[in-house]
């Protein structure tokens, strides 16, 4: 048995199962790389539109993965600030070229030559990866392997969706109770914002969930909010929300469309959106979304619901997540090997 031998769950092409691919050899870190051993891994429905095919597929096997925690276990040429056996994690963002006009004007997110954790890189549903160590963050120490997993996509991203939201906003509809949800109504509620969760419809685990991390009001999409909101986060991936979250929102209030991927938004009157009301799309994140989020979650215990998968279980995982079978976010299980 080779000591090197490691497993990654691989998709070969987009509708396809996970397959477990067994690597030879430990990959090397090129410059400023760090090769991290992966100890847990979340699952976030990015992965499950990479893996239905709703993004472009990059044209070779990948592995998904972009809530990485792990333990850094080599270093490649010129890194600076990492230490070996140092925790990090490792976000969607995996690069950016630096130089660009975005880039200049603190829109990496927005890069047009960005590469992504999990997509045109591989990704942490893996025992072992490779990060460019720009991109990889130091993780606050009150938080296990397996609750820090999901604050680096659904917490990150969802930190920029809420921020988007604006400062003013005192009322906040959350469509969509899941991964980022869950984390962002705690977030809200420490800042003194009152929320208001909007799942699916008759998802009783999802609003029992909701109410218990301080959602002032719990129920279904379908259902009419409670309040006029001052501004709504969709993380739910339909289009159909995006007028019914419009309706929701009082005159000068926003709607910030939180998913890479929706469904095709029916046509709405323009009532719904005279008054000064804004719709906008948040994507990807920058490294200061990162920096501000793991600073806010250091600050407090953030409760983090994780549903734990072995990681040959990937697939599974993925399943669930489309079908709505658990409530808060799964992390795969990557080092209890
Ligand atoms: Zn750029
Ligand atoms: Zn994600």
């Amino acid at each position: 048995m080779d000591a090197e031998r490691w497993l990654a769950m691989e998709l070969s092409a987009p509708g396809k199962p996970l397959q477990a691919a067994w690597r030879e050899r430990l990959p090397q870190p090129g410059p400023g790389q760090l090769r991290i051993a992966v100890a847990c891994c979340g699952v976030c429905r990015t992965d499950l539109h990479i893996v239905d095919g709703e993004l472009p597929f990059p044209g070779r096997p990948l592995v998904p993965g972009h809530e990485i925690v792990g333990r850094v276990a080599a270093l490649g040429a010129g890194v600076q600030g990492f230490a070996i056996g140092q925790r990090v994690g490792v976000p969607w963002l995996g690069y950016t070229c630096g130089a660009c006009e975005d880039c200049r004007a603190g829109r990496e997110n927005l890069c047009p030559q960005a590469r992504f954790t999990g997509w045109q890189i591989d990704g942490g549903y893996a025992e072992q990866v490779l990060a460019d160590a720009r991109f990889a963050f130091a993780l606050p120490a009150r938080y296990t392997d397996e609750q820090a997993a999901p604050l680096l996509c659904a917490g990150l991203i969802g930190w920029r969706a809420y921020r988007m939201a604006g400062l003013a906003a005192r009322r906040i509809g959350l469509y969509g109770f899941g991964a980022a949800a869950h984390l962002l109504a705690q977030v809200a509620r420490h800042q003194g914002r009152e929320v208001y969760a909007f799942t699916r419809p008759g998802d009783a685990p999802a609003q029992a969930l909701a109410r218990e991390l301080g959602a002032a009001w719990a129920g279904g999409s379908d259902e009419p909010a409670p309040v006029e909101l001052d501004a709504a986060l969709l993380f739910a991936p339909a289009g159909s929300l995006v007028p019914l979250a419009l309706a929701a929102v009082r005159r000068g209030g926003t709607v910030v469309c939180a998913g890479i991927h929706m469904s095709d938004i029916p046509s709405f009157p323009y009532a719904l959106l005279w008054g000064e009301r804004r719709l906008v799309s948040v994507a990807n994140l920058t490294r200061e979304d990162g920096v501000q989020f793991l600073r806010v979650a250091g600050e407090f215990e953030l409760r983090v619901h994780s549903v734990p998968y072995a990681l040959a279980d990937a697939q599974r995982a993925l399943d669930d997540l489309r079908a709505g079978r658990f409530a808060g976010a799964a992390v795969l299980r990557v080092a209890a090997r």
